[in-house]
C-alpha cells in the first residue's frame, strides 16, 4: 500500500493554509542549463536511422516527480501548480504519441541547499542521492543552478518553479534533451550572434556536463559544431544534426513575431539571410512563441524512448481512461450554512479519477488557500475555518496520467456553531481516549440517537476520509472496530450523521 501511505504523507506535509509560492522572476533565469552537445546515442541513430526499431502505439514513459522544499518543509511547489505543469507536458506531446504518467508517487525532500542551489554540481549530486531507476527522474525547486531548467544526460531534470507554469514549456524543453535533443542553435550557447561580424563557419563549444556518463566531467572538453545554412545543405552534419529545424543563432531569451519568428535577421556563413523559428520548444523563444517539435524530432525522441530509455516506458498503459470531466459539487453549495470545525466537502465522482484536489479559499481566485489536500474518495473535511465567511471550494479530478479541469466553485458560509455538536456535549461517551491500533472504540450514545440509520465517517486530521459506514446503534454501548491498523498515529474526526443532526469527535490513535 506504498500509494495510500504516500498520500497520508503528502497531506501532512501540505497542512492548512497554503500561501502564495515565492518564485524568483522567470525572466532573471537562463532559459535553460543543459550543457551543449550531441548525445553519443544521438550520433549512432543518424547514421543508420532505418535500422532502429518503429512503433505507432502511444508511448508511455513513467515520471519520478521529487518536490523540493527547504529543511523546514516550507516553499515546496504546490499540488494544483504540479498539476497545471503535469498537464502542460502532456499537452505539449499530445502530437509525439508520448504520454507522460506519475510511475510512483511524488518524492518530497527537505533540503535547503538542494532546494536553491546554485551549481549544476550540487544538482548532480541531489539527483543521484534520489534518483528512482526506472523512470525520469525531475526535481521542482526554487533556484536549479540560475536556470529556468537543465537536463543531465546521466541523471535527470530539474526544473525551477518561476519556469513551470501552466503555460510554459520549459518542461517540455528539458525532457527534449532527455530524449536526446540538442538546441536547434547548437555550437552558439554562451556566445551571441553578431550581425555585423561574418557568420563562421564552425564553432567550437563546451559539452562539459553532456555525456553518457559523469566521469569526464573535469577538464572540460570541447567539441566543434558546423554552423548551419540556410539551403540546408550542410544540414545533416551540422548545429543539432536535424534538417526540418532550419538555422538559429539565437543563444539568449528572445520574442517573435505574429507567425513566430526571430524580429532578429541572421545571416548564414555564405550570407543567406533568415530568420529563427521560434515555434520550436527546442529554440530559446520565448513560452508564448513555443508550440512543437518537428516531425523529425518526434521520430527521434520516439525511438530514444524504444531503445536507449524502454527502461522509461510501461508495458501496458497505466490507466483505463483519462480523466477529462469537471466534477460536479454536491455540498455545501449555494452559500449554504456550514460549520467552521466541521464542513464535509463532497462531490459526484468523475469517470477514471484516482485522485481528488480539493481547495477552500476565501478569495476566487484561490491565491490563498485555507484548506487544501488530494484525496482518493469523493469526500474531505474542512476544519479550522474563518467564521462568517463565503467561502470558495472547488475540486480538480486526476490519475496518474491526465488531469481534469477544476470543477466550478462552490459556495458555502462558514457558521461557527451548534449545526455540529461536540459528541460530548450532545451527551456521547468514547474511550479509551488514546485509542491503541486494533481495539474497538466503545461509543454510548445518547438514546435520542440509537435505533436508526446513522453515517459513520473518520477524518483523519488533513480533511482525508479514511472510514465510511452505515451504522445503527443498538444498544446503549457499543464496540466499534475502525480499520486503525492501517492508519498512522495522531488525530483524526469521528463524525456522526442522523435524525438528530451531527456530532463530531476527535479521536487520537495511539502509536503502535
Ligand atoms: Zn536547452
Amino acid at each position: 500500500m506504498k500509494h495510500i501511505s504516500y498520500w497520508l504523507l503528502f497531506l501532512t506535509l501540505f497542512p492548512g493554509a497554503v500561501l502564495a509560492q515565492e518564485d524568483t522572476d522567470k525572466k532573471a533565469l537562463h532559459p535553460c542549463g543543459t550543457p551543449a552537445g550531441i548525445d553519443p546515442w544521438l550520433r549512432k541513430y543518424l547514421a543508420a536511422p532505418t535500422t532502429y526499431p518503429e512503433s505507432s502505439d502511444t508511448l508511455w514513459a513513467g515520471l519520478q516527480i521529487h518536490l523540493l522544499g527547504r529543511d523546514d518543509g516550507s516553499g515546496r511547489f504546490t499540488p494544483d501548480r504540479m498539476l497545471d505543469a503535469f498537464y502542460r507536458l502532456n499537452e505539449d506531446f499530445t502530437p509525439t504519441g508520448i504520454r507522460f504518467y506519475f510511475k510512483h508517487p511524488w518524492n518530497l525532500i527537505n533540503s535547503t541547499l538542494w532546494f536553491q542551489h546554485d551549481s549544476i554540481v550540487q544538482g548532480r549530486a541531489m539527483m543521484f542521492a534520489n534518483n528512482v531507476p526506472g523512470a525520469l527522474n525531475v526535481y521542482f525547486m526554487v533556484r536549479a543552478a540560475g536556470n529556468c531548467g537543465y537536463n543531465l544526460p546521466y541523471a535527470g531534470i530539474a526544473m525551477a518553479h518561476a519556469c513551470s507554469g501552466a503555460n510554459d514549456h520549459t518542461w517540455a524543453h528539458e525532457v527534449g534533451h532527455a530524449l536526446a535533443l540538442p538546441h536547434p542553435f547548437l555550437g552558439w550557447e554562451g556566445k551571441t550572434y553578431n550581425p555585423d561580424l561574418p557568420t563562421p563557419d564552425t564553432l567550437l563549444y563546451d559539452y562539459t556536463h553532456f555525456h553518457a556518463t559523469p566521469d569526464t566531467v573535469v577538464p572540460a572538453p570541447l567539441d566543434t559544431a558546423l554552423v548551419e545554412y540556410v539551403d540546408g545543405r550542410n544540414c545533416a552534419i551540422a548545429a543539432d544534426r536535424i534538417c526540418d529545424t532550419g538555422p538559429d543563432y539565437l543563444s539568449y531569451r528572445w520574442q517573435c513575431n505574429a507567425q513566430g519568428m526571430s524580429t532578429v535577421q541572421q545571416r548564414d556563413p555564405a550570407g543567406a539571410p533568415f530568420f529563427s523559428d521560434g515555434t520550436l520548444f527546442m529554440s530559446y523563444a520565448a513560452d508564448n512563441c513555443q508550440r512543437r517539435f518537428t516531425p523529425q524530432q518526434i521520430q527521434i525522441m520516439r525511438t530514444r524512448l524504444l531503445t536507449d530509455r524502454s527502461s522509461w516506458l510501461a508495458t501496458e498503459a497505466p490507466v483505463t481512461g483519462l480523466v477529462g470531466q469537471t466534477a460536479q459539487l454536491i455540498a455545501p453549495i449555494n452559500q449554504a450554512p456550514s460549520p467552521v470545525n466541521a464542513t464535509v466537502l463532497q462531490w459526484a465522482p468523475v469517470p477514471h479519477a484516482t485522485h481528488y484536489l480539493v481547495q477552500v479559499s476565501k478569495v476566487s481566485g484561490y491565491g490563498i488557500r485555507d484548506f487544501e489536500a488530494v484525496v482518493t474518495d469523493t469526500f474531505a473535511l474542512a476544519t479550522n475555518l474563518t467564521p462568517n465567511w463565503n467561502y470558495f471550494w472547488r475540486v480538480r479530478a486526476f490519475n496518474a496520467a491526465s488531469v481534469g479541469p477544476y470543477s466550478a466553485s462552490g459556495r458555502f458560509l462558514s457558521v461557527s456553531a451548534s449545526a455540529v455538536q461536540s459528541a460530548t456535549q450532545a451527551g456521547w461517551r468514547f474511550y479509551p481516549t488514546l485509542l491503541p491500533q486494533g481495539v474497538p472504540l466503545a461509543v454510548e450514545a445518547p438514546a435520542a440517537w440509537r435505533d436508526q440509520p446513522l453515517v459513520l465517517s473518520v477524518f483523519d486530521a488533513a480533511g482525508r476520509l479514511v472510514y465510511r459506514a452505515e451504522h445503527a446503534l443498538l444498544s446503549a454501548r457499543e464496540w466499534l472496530l475502525l480499520p486503525t491498523e492501517k492508519w498512522t498515529a495522531g488525530t483524526y474526526y469521528l463524525v456522526c450523521t442522523g435524525s438528530q443532526g451531527t456530532v463530531r469527535q476527535p479521536l487520537l490513535l495511539a502509536k503502535p
